[in-house]
């Protein structure tokens, strides 16, 4: 079976490539990347004319809520929401009911995820660093490490005793392992539920400073430092806490960084008549931040971007504010809000939007992911995206379980067409059915 993706713009930052030209997909393997006649030995031929050739995405940052919440999200129904956005791999977070914390728990994820039903991309489990993220006695990390585990992290209980995380950076060291870290000072952000400043005072609702997440940046970036254990901080919100990472690679600390789409979309001033959509942790900041994490994102100092897909059932959501759950389901928009937000506007170039969606975050997190090299992954992993494809994003057209996103009804540009792990695991409906051929 010979699978030609014709006449895409290949944009594939593992090679410094951006150029015109052809992938040739035979079996489940990418065979050459260039120009390629489509002769006679070819079974099917894409159209890619003004389309991007990619290698699959990756995604960092995602809640696929099972066990424990399958109303919220399911295996099944996360990695199908990944394939349709253009994801090949996928990192799931461990704070599941339970925990991801022994290697019978990363067995059960993979299986799962390794399903017929599910959506057909690769799974990445990221362990609990502490048993039960309680946050005081280190997990089995070695065993887990075995079963599959790509990276450890307490997710949104971080540690907050230094003396406990600096034993896991160092037992993290000896097992070759990155630590994901969500910042934050638990003693700062008590009960709070959006940014503190102008807009938490007009609303009456309790506010989370700036300076709980940068304390724990600094924390965390000087203990990597001492320690040499590398450290992924995830979604950086403020522009206090970019410049403390900043620093911190000046420095020499083995510390990388993500962003979500939402941090550098709104302020809290979305919040507006209390919009559960928009409560997320870090909390939504103000114009000064985003404008300078723009300018991290354009000169690399903020590593890659990730969905942080959260999702949760609407009736969970349909509550007063402060009791709402943090965070909303983000897998399908990602790459439009990308593309919208960033490219189009000319803050980072298709290259690095690549870039920063697939090869750094497979880097990162040392995954065989985020090339279109033949030989360099396991199977083929490749998308096609249409960086001019305008549409609207509807959350009921979305394979996620979870209709809570703040991006429904966003005019967006740019949109996934097609998606390859192994085969085909996506094409869109709007990739019409004269871009695509079976040959004689
Ligand atoms: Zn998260």
């Amino acid at each position: 079976m010979r699978t030609l993706l014709k006449n895409g713009r290949i944009l594939d930052p593992s090679q410094e490539m951006d150029r015109l030209g052809d992938v040739l997909i035979e079996d489940d393997q990418i065979v050459e990347v260039g120009d390629i006649s489509d002769g006679s030995d070819i079974d099917e031929i894409y159209d890619c004319t003004n389309l991007w050739i990619a290698p699959g995405l990756v995604d960092p940052h995602v809640h696929l809520r099972e066990p424990g919440s399958e109303h919220k999200e399911t295996i099944v129904t996360g990695t199908q929401a990944a394939a349709a956005a253009g994801y090949t791999t996928i990192c799931c977070m461990p704070n599941t009911n339970p925990p991801l914390d022994s290697p019978a728990l990363i067995d059960f994820i993979l299986d799962r995820a390794a399903s017929p039903e599910a959506g057909g991309v690769f799974v990445a489990p990221v362990g609990a660093l502490t048993k039960g993220m309680k946050g005081h006695e280190l997990s089995d990390l070695s065993s887990m490490k075995r079963a599959g585990i790509v990276a450890a992290s307490d997710e949104e209980f971080p540690i907050q005793n230094s003396r406990v995380m600096t034993q896991a950076m160092e037992t993290c060291v000896q097992l070759d392992l990155p630590i994901m870290a969500h910042c934050e000072d638990a003693s700062l952000t008590h009960d709070g539920c959006m940014n503190e400043g102008a807009v938490s005072a007009v609303l009456g609702l309790k506010g989370m400073p700036r300076s709980a997440e940068e304390i724990a940046v600094v924390r965390n970036c000087l203990l990597s430092l001492h320690t040499g254990c590398q450290l992924h901080i995830m979604r950086v919100s403020t522009w206090g806490a970019v410049e403390m990472v900043r620093q911190a690679k000046f420095l020499g600390a083995p510390v990388t960084c993500e962003i979500c789409p939402m941090h550098f979309t709104f302020t809290d001033e979305a919040i507006g008549d209390f919009d559960t959509r928009f409560k997320i942790t870090p909390p939504l900041r103000t114009q000064v931040d985003i404008d300078l994490l723009l300018q991290a994102l354009n000169d690399g100092t903020i590593d890659c971007i990730s969905s942080d897909h959260s999702p949760h059932a609407s009736h969970e959501v349909d509550v007063p504010f402060a009791e709402a759950p943090f965070g909303s389901a983000q897998l399908e928009s990602t790459v439009g809000v990308t593309l919208t937000m960033l490219t189009h506007k000319g803050i980072i170039s298709p290259l690095e939007t690549i870039r920063k969606l697939s090869t750094m975050p497979a880097k990162i997190l040392r995954l065989d992911a985020g090339t279109l090299k033949p030989g360099e992954t396991p199977v083929a992993q490749a998308c096609v995206i249409d960086p001019n494809c305008e549409w609207t994003f509807d959350r009921n057209r979305s394979f996620s379980k979870s209709k809570n996103t703040p991006f429904h009804g966003m005019k967006l540009k740019g949109k996934t067409m097609l998606t390859f792990c192994g085969s085909e695991i996506y094409r869109d409906a709007l990739f019409g059915e004269d871009r695509y051929s079976i040959a004689e």
